[in-house]
This record gives structure tokens, sequence and C-alpha cells, in this order.
């Protein structure tokens, strides 16, 4: 078998500017050779062990996706995560019932400070309600897998491509990675194209934005005194180089997918895909509300055009 290293890693993906900016070739790497800051660079003697072109989501490495097995909309029962959150705050809630039930000793998130999405190690249930609500950007959070992992039994909660990339590293076994919990994703956006410029421009300074969330085509975003739903092709300029490569709309790595797409105001989809995924929804049935969903028209549809 042809062992695929950092330098194929380089050539493959990086200089075409196909990194999905996540993170998992720095943790996979034995000798701490590679280091992201604004893409992953080799700072160290590489030794062609093969991990960080294996772990990497934006490579070919083989990888069956995960079917769906069941789906539903619901939304938190908890006031708190509701408030915080655009569409149910059901990744939220599931975290922290995790976290209160010892089922996970650390969830690894997304969280953000000034909008700027940040990387967040979060070991009780109090930090979870604190960081509840969708980001939006990029951050590469599986850097922070080992570090995570050192408390012990670890969830991880991302885009689809932060999920592929962590079922890549649990599958060659680093880290204690236990659930991945993926949300829906269409694209991603450059932070300071979209908050510095675009979301300045139109009178939306970061400092005073109370919520922000993508919905029906439309990045809603909400200040105190004023509400403003911008048409996606209108920030189109901001989207990320790589996510035009990412083939990935539903989490099809995860245990559970969850976004708003076919479910009502206030509710998301949840998607089911792993024995670990039912589990998890076991344990946090008394905390969500549920309802049945007729089918995953958009979901589908979607799937389908990131495909292309
Ligand atoms: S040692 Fe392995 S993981 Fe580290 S840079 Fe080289 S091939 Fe990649
Ligand atoms: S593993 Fe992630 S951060 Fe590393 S090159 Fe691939 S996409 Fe980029
Ligand atoms: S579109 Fe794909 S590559 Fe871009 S952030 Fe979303 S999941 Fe990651």
């Amino acid at each position: 078998m042809v062992i695929l290293n950092y330098q194929d890693l380089r050539e493959e993906v990086i200089d075409k500017s196909k990194c999905f900016f996540c993170g998992a070739c720095q943790s996979s790497c034995p000798v701490e050779a590679i280091e992201i800051k604004k893409e992953p660079r080799l700072v160290g003697n590489c030794i062609d062990c093969g991990n960080c072109h294996y772990v990497c989501p934006a490579t070919k490495t083989e990888l069956d996706p995960k079917e769906i097995q069941n789906y539903f909309s619901a939304k938190s029962k908890d006031s708190s995560l509701l408030k915080s959150s655009q569409n149910g705050g059901v990744a939220s809630t599931i975290l922290k019932k995790l976290l209160e039930r010892n089922e996970i000793d650390a969830a690894l998130a997304v969280g953000e400070k000034n909008w700027k999405p940040t990387s967040e190690i979060m070991t009780k249930k109090e930090e979870v309600i604190k960081s509840a609500g969708t980001k939006y950007g990029v951050v590469p959070l599986l850097k922070k897998v080992k570090e995570a992992s050192q408390h012990g039994k670890t969830a991880i909660a991302g885009t689809p491509c932060h999920i592929k990339g962590a079922r890549l590293l649990k599958q060659k076994g680093i880290g204690n990675i236990k659930y991945l919990i993926s949300v829906f994703c269409m694209e991603n956006f450059d932070y300071n194209c979209l908050i510095n410029k675009e979301l300045n421009k139109r009178g939306l300074n970061k400092d005073k934005i109370e919520k922000m969330g993508i919905d029906s085509g439309k990045l809603n975003v909400e200040i105190s005194d004023k509400k403003e739903n911008i048409d996606l092709s209108e920030i189109e300029n901001c989207v990320r180089e790589a996510c035009k490569y990412c083939e990935d709309f539903a989490g099809e790595y995860s245990d559970i997918s969850i976004g708003s797409v076919d479910s009502e105001e206030g509710y998301s989809t949840i998607l089911v895909r792993t024995e670990e995924g039912e589990k998890v929804i076991e344990l946090a049935k008394n905390d969500l509300e549920k309802k049945e969903l007729d089918d995953l028209k958009l979901v589908k549809k979607l799937s389908k055009i990131k495909k292309k």
C-alpha cells in the first residue's frame, strides 16, 4: 500500500485551496510536525507515517457514509438554550445531557468571541449553556482533539468537514472520541469578509449582534433595534474557496446531524445515523419536544446539489 505523506497533502489539498481548515492533520501527527495557523504547515521532521493524509476530509480516503436510520423534528425544552439558539437548541441540549449523565467527560465544539469562531472544550453543562447558538465561520476545531480527550470520553460537534475528519481520527484510534454530532452546512464564510466588511457596511456592528443564523437562503442578523435578512447571494464573495469542493451537506459521517431545513420555524431536523446516535436521543428524550417529520425533501435536494 502506498503511504501518502504531508508533501502529498500539501500538493493535493493545501496548495489547491481545498483545505477545509478542520485541524485533523495537526492532531494526527505523531511527531507534532504540523502546525495550523493560516494553513497547515510542516514545522518538524516528517517521518512519512501517512496519518495526516489519511485523516484529511479533503482527500479521497475511503470512508462509508452512515445511512439515516431515523428522523424527526425537535426543539429543546430548556428555555435558556432556546433563547440563544435560532433553531431549537438541540445540539446544546444533547451535549448538556451527555455531560450531566457522565456519558462524556468533554465536549469539543465551536464557540465564538465577537462572532469570531473559536474551538471550545467544555466539561461543565454551564459552559454548554453559555456557548449555545449557531456560529458562523471556520475554525480548526480538531486541533484540540487530544487536549479534549485528556478529560476522557469526548463528543465533537461541528460542521460536516469537522465530523468527517473526526470520524477518520476515531478510525485511527487518535483521541478518545465517543460521539459525533454534525450541523448541516451548505457553505461557510471568511470571518473578516463577513463580519468586518459585509455586516459592517450594513450598519450591523459585531459588538451589537445578538443573534445570527441562516434560514431559507438568508443570513438573519439581529441587533437590539434592527433585524436584517441578507440574501446569501449578496455575500457569496465571502464564501471560502474550499467550501466549493465540499460534498457533504448533511453530516454523512456523524452519529446525529442537525439543521433547520425541512422543519418548521423554531425546530430542527434531526437525522439519526448510528446506534450511538440512537443512544444519545434516548438519553435526551425528556429534554426535547419532538414532532414527526413527513419527509426530508430539502435535505435530499441540498445534499444532491452539494455533490455536483
Ligand atoms: S509524520 Fe505523518 S502525520 Fe506527521 S507530517 Fe509526516 S506524514 Fe503527516
Ligand atoms: S486535515 Fe483539515 S486542516 Fe488538515 S489539510 Fe485536511 S482539511 Fe486542511
Ligand atoms: S461547506 Fe463543507 S467545507 Fe465548508 S464549512 Fe461547511 S462542511 Fe466545512
